[in-house]
């Protein structure tokens, strides 16, 4: 999955298309409010390549879906906030398009000068953004001479600003790129999901395993022990015939939870013990018991010490370790010393020279709350597209970018 990037291609005099992520929070719902917005991890995160591209001579078109607007008549998910930061966090002016495509874009697009900048409309005010339709992925690709991507959160998406625009973009001789983001994305995770060093070892947790049992699949068919904690425990715990109390456990995956424990044998590997409490909030009392002694009428809402103890084990000398899903509630303070025992575990592990790559949006957040996010070798920016990719899937939104 050598994918060319923007370092590999010239820029000069260009126009490039760039698809951002700038799906990012806002203030208001109202569109009478004066929208701001609230959190801007995701533009300052786009600014390298941005600062890249400007510095090489190349003038930026830009384009970003915004929220889930249902028409473009959803004033509140106009990109106008957006382009208000984005000014200031280029100091730069940027000028921002009141349409996604049409002649006024167009117009603006071909006066566009080298160094400037212009923002598209929210993508998804289009139609046949989420269609893949040919006809809006053509009238993008028009606008520039090279598309460029950088935005992983959507790449496993077929829309028209992640994958038809490219096609589009190469039957007019046009490159089709990664951006920095999206560059560290695929080496990280495509190295997890293709080619790993090893030992290789894999943690799953979190919350819905009927959702991640192909993730599961391929982490047993690449890593060469997967660790599993979280809720997601408690419906193995239950195939093997165990005691759950009133923990969460997916009925329904329980089949295939006892198919896989089958098959993978002593490679998968599951909590000993469990911190255990009588209901789902964050000052109950907790207490910890040996995995095959869960209560009745008690539910387990972490993992506990020896269990991090046998995973720290398991974890010692590995090269590359994948995580996925939280090991406990960590929303509850109580309930959050496995996940963040494990991230600094894991911290200590990129210290001896173990690559660690974090994904899924819970289990990112975990880590940012833990303050560990900057330890880790990588934690991914894209939630669906991060497991899509650890699943060893092929995401439409790379694949339509250029091999090197
Ligand atoms: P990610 O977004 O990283 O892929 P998930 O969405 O699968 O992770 O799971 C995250 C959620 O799992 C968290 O909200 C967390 O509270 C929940 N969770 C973790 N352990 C348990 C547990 N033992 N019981 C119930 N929920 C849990
Ligand atoms: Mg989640």
């Amino acid at each position: 999955m050598d994918k060319q990037t923007i370092e590999g291609i010239d820029v000069r005099g260009k126009k490039v298309l760039v698809r951002v992520d700038f799906n990012v929070p806002l203030s208001s719902k109202d569109p009478a409010d004066l929208i701001t917005v609230t959190d801007d991890t995701r533009i300052n995160a786009a600014l390298p390549t941005l600062n890249y591209l400007l510095d090489q001579g190349a003038a930026l078109i830009l384009c970003s879906h915004l929220g889930r607007p249902k028409s473009p008549e959803d004033r509140q998910f106009a990109m106008d906030p957006v382009a208000e930061r984005l000014q200031v966090l280029l100091d730069r002016p940027v000028q921002k398009m009141d349409q996604v495509v049409g002649p006024q874009v167009s117009a603006a697009a071909a006066a566009l000068q080298s160094g400037e900048i212009m923002l598209l409309e929210n993508t998804r005010f289009e139609s046949g953004e989420k269609k893949n339709d040919p006809e809006l992925a053509a009238a993008l690709a028009e606008l520039a001479d090279v598309y460029v991507n950088d935005a992983f959160g959507s790449a496993h998406r077929a829309h028209a600003s992640t994958a038809g625009v490219a096609q589009a973009m190469r039957a007019k001789g046009g490159a089709c790129v990664a951006g920095y983001l999206m560059g560290k994305e695929i080496a990280a995770l495509g190295t997890a999901a293709q080619n790993p060093p090893h030992p290789y070892v894999a943690i799953m947790g979190g919350a819905k395993i009927s959702d991640k049992i192909k993730l599961i699949e391929n982490l047993l068919d690449k890593a060469d022990l997967v660790l599993i904690g979280g809720g997601m425990a408690n419906t193995f715990l239950r195939a093997k015939g165990l005691e759950t109390g009133t923990s969460l456990v997916e009925e329904e995956a329980v089949a295939e939870a006892e198919r896989l424990l089958a098959t993978a044998g002593d490679r998968l590997v599951l909590p000993v013990d469990v911190v255990i409490t009588n209901e789902f909030t964050a000052d109950a009392p907790a207490d910890t018991v040996s995995a095959d002694s869960i209560p009745a009428g008690k539910m387990a809402l972490d993992i506990g010490p020896e269990t991090l103890s046998l995973f720290t084990n398991k974890l010692a000398g590995a090269k590359l370790v994948a995580w996925n899903g939280p090991m406990g509630v960590f929303e509850f303070p109580r309930f959050a010393e496995g996940t963040f025992a494990l991230a600094r575990t894991l911290a200590g592990l990129v210290d001896q020279g173990a690559e660690v790559v974090i994904g899924g949006g819970d289990s990112a957040a975990a880590v940012h709350q833990a303050g560990l996010a900057d330890q880790m070798s990588h934690v991914s920016t894209g939630g669906g597209a991060s497991l899509e990719m650890l699943e060893g899937r092929t995401l439409p939104g790379i694949a339509a970018l250029d091999d090197k």
